[in-house]
């Protein structure tokens, strides 16, 4: 890494060679404002409510002051952008403050918005108010989801005013600067590892690939050849895992990039993200994406094989032999099948595995793009059937469907045939009616968080109004339980909504 003492040690934009980090001062801001904590987090780092109100956990957790005896420093690393190579990037709004170990568990503790870094390029390394609401809510939703992710500790404004050239609302314009503390045992993506791989630094591709080891992924014993082979099958097998989450409950994450891509298997980088609500493969939240919106929902298992394809370019000159890693990316096309199917049996309440099952999952996707349906709603009606009411199920889910009284009749038998062979398939199943309810609803969330509520809670905020980032923080907490008083979240996205989205910077 650059020495602390270097006398380059500065935030300006430059190409850092053989670094892995730059040492940075993260921007003093002119007034800093709490306004939402993540009390499980803070618990998790063993913060306590008084440290929570202190002058201190304001100044350090917005860059105002740098925790005595630590370093904050700024990550180099590189990555592929919509399929092409983007060559070296790096946390261009993103400062390490710190590590925390806690109860066995390790914590890298970011800012991300605290200003410039080298890395920051054309951009001023600040995040607005807009786009902190939307990773600090979503990142802990994520988690309570029981989604990996990176987590969220504290959201703050900094008092200062970011200009923002905006796709939101068409001018360049002010908007509140904000800082979001986020937290993940390490931030390290296949970036990283592409960044040394590209300069042919062999020597700090192997250091790096070694730390992640011995810190991450321990059981994989002492650097060897087959390490690094057992390295990359573990980091597929969790990135798969990881999409099949996303999949699960309908979140579209917009930019798949190499360098949005954990070498844990989390989500990371919530920016123009998003949550299926008319369930369609074809959507993207990312209005840049809108070509070949390369990031779609239905496209993000395939996203997900090219990215660790480019992982095991920038290890091969530690392995040296592409059959085991080609048998390895093999292998997530086969576990992708099977995982994926048992991922929809799971959301369906079926337990026994049968070969027709694949075909009742088709049928059902077809189903669901007859017409614009709700992919949230449809679910939780769903989990409602009563076994050997067939006839039902349409009335059963009909809520689900935005435009209900347009559906063609020719659509709605289409229907009905489905719920014929769902019921049929239910027949052999010994769990009743409400065993099943109960196993549907721990997987089907009640709550996402859809653009419009984010949206609504920023417009609000903005106003100096957090009440409903507060609202939702709650509601998102539990995602999977009934919460009558909350009932108005549980809803289909409203008209004005429509053709709304997220935006990121
Ligand atoms: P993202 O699409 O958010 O993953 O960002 C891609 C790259 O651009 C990363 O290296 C970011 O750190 C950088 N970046 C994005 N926004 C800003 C910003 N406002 N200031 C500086 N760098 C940024
Ligand atoms: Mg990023
Ligand atoms: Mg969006």
């Amino acid at each position: 890494c650059e020495l602390p003492s270097d006398p380059q040690r500065e935030n300006s934009r430059r190409q850092v060679h053989e670094a892995t980090h730059s040492y940075v001062k993260p921007k003093v801001p002119s007034q800093p404002q709490l306004h939402h904590v993540s009390k499980a987090m803070a618990e998790a780092l063993g913060l306590t409510d008084e440290d929570l109100k202190s002058d201190e956990f304001l100044k350090v957790f917005s860059g105002a002051t740098i925790y005595p005896g630590t370093e904050p420093y700024a990550m180099a690393y590189a990555g592929h952008q919509f399929g092409n190579w983007a060559g070296q990037l790096g946390d261009g709004r993103a400062i390490n403050l710190f590590e925390v170990v806690h109860q066995d568990q390790r914590w890298a503790v970011q800012l991300k918005g605290a200003g410039e870094t080298p890395y920051s390029r054309q951009g001023d390394g600040y995040a607005v108010l807009r786009s902190s609401i939307r990773e600090y809510l979503c990142s802990e939703a994520m988690h309570y989801l029981d989604v990996p992710t990176t987590r969220a500790l504290s959201l703050m404004t900094s008092g200062d005013e970011v200009l923002r050239d905006m796709l939101y609302n068409g001018n360049a314009d002010y908007e509140k600067g904000a800082i979001v503390c986020r937290l993940a045992p390490s931030f390290i993506r296949f970036g990283n590892f592409e960044l040394f791989a590209a300069r042919n630094d062999i020597k700090n591709l192997k250091k790096l690939t070694d730390y992640t080891i011995s810190h991450f992924y321990p059981e994989l014993g002492p650097p060897s050849k087959t390490s690094y082979i057992e390295f990359f099958r573990t980091v597929t097998q969790k990135t798969l895992d990881l999409i099949i989450h996303w999949q699960r409950v309908g979140f579209v994450h917009g930019v798949m990039n190499t360098d949005n891509m954990s070498i844990l298997g989390l989500t990371i980088d919530y920016g123009p993200y998003g949550w299926l609500e008319d369930f369609d493969f074809g959507w993207t939240p990312n209005t840049t994406d809108n070509q070949n919106k390369r990031y779609r929902y239905g496209n993000q298992p395939n996203m997900g094989l090219w990215n660790l394809l480019q992982l095991a370019n920038a290890l091969y000159p530690l392995i040296e032999d592409a059959a085991p890693i080609e048998a390895i990316l093999k292998q997530y096309q086969v576990d992708f099948e099977t995982k994926s199917l048992q991922m929809m049996r799971s959301k369906l309440g079926i337990q026994k595995v049968s070969e027709e099952d694949a075909q009742l999952m088709m049928q059902l996707e077809d189903c669901l793009l007859l017409s614009e349906t709700d992919m949230t709603l449809f679910f939780r009606l769903l989990s409602q059937y009563k076994k050997g009411t067939p006839e039902l199920g349409v009335s059963l889910i009909k809520d689900a469907f935005y435009h209900p009284n347009e559906i063609q009749a020719e659509r709605l038998q289409q229907w009905e045939t489905w719920f014929k062979a769902y019921d049929s398939k239910l027949q052999n199943e010994t769990l009743t009616d409400v065993e099943r309810q109960t196993k549907m609803n721990a997987v089907n969330p009640k709550y996402v968080l859809r653009n419009y509520m984010a949206q609504l809670a920023i417009d609000k905020a903005d106003g100096g109004d957090f009440s409903l980032v507060v609202e939702l923080f709650q509601v998102l907490k539990s995602p999977y339980e009934e919460q009558p008083q909350y009932e108005q979240w549980f809803a289909k996205r409203p008209d004005w909504a429509r053709h709304k989205v997220g935006c990121s910077m």
